[in-house]
């Protein structure tokens, strides 16, 4: 395995371990609880919207390593954005983890550590259930699935 592997998969279980912004929000506008069957990741995400701004944004529930990892890295790169700005990183989160990118986009930074799901196409879902459930709040749905 190459150091740079070694190294996301280092940043992957830390999150793992000490996942950011892990807490429910008690000022949260919107919530979603979304769920991997396949998997059996469940989280839910809250959010705190103040317009189209993304004021705060947490998560709480339960999962695999890339899972939780995944929503530890995107509550904490999208806290501060706007709707639109989400929408344009998960697009782009998207296809580079189901490797329709080459490489890793500059811009997404340090989410660029789950690339490497790309190799495993049954992890994409648990690489994205965070972002499909932050959607789902941004839409003031209630629930989602990635079946
Ligand atoms: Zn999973």
């Amino acid at each position: 395995m190459s150091y740079k592997n070694d190294l996301y998969q280092r940043v992957i279980l830390d999150h793992n371990r000490n996942p950011r912004n892990y807490r429910s929000l008690s000022e949260a506008t919107d919530s979603c609880d979304g769920k991997n069957p396949l998997c059996g990741d469940e989280l839910t995400i809250f959010l705190e919207l103040d317009g189209e701004v993304i004021r705060d944004i947490s998560f709480t529930g339960s999962g695999c390593a890339i899972s939780k990892a995944s929503a530890s890295l995107m509550t904490g790169y999208v806290k501060g954005k706007t709707v639109d700005e989400f929408k344009a990183s998960f697009d782009k989160f998207q296809k580079m983890v189901k490797g329709e990118t080459d490489g890793n986009p500059a811009e997404l930074g340090k989410l660029s550590v789950l690339a490497g799901v790309r190799e495993y196409s049954s992890r994409v879902k648990c690489a994205t259930l965070a972002w499909h459930t932050a959607s789902c709040a941004i839409e003031k749905n209630k629930a989602t699935t990635t079946e």
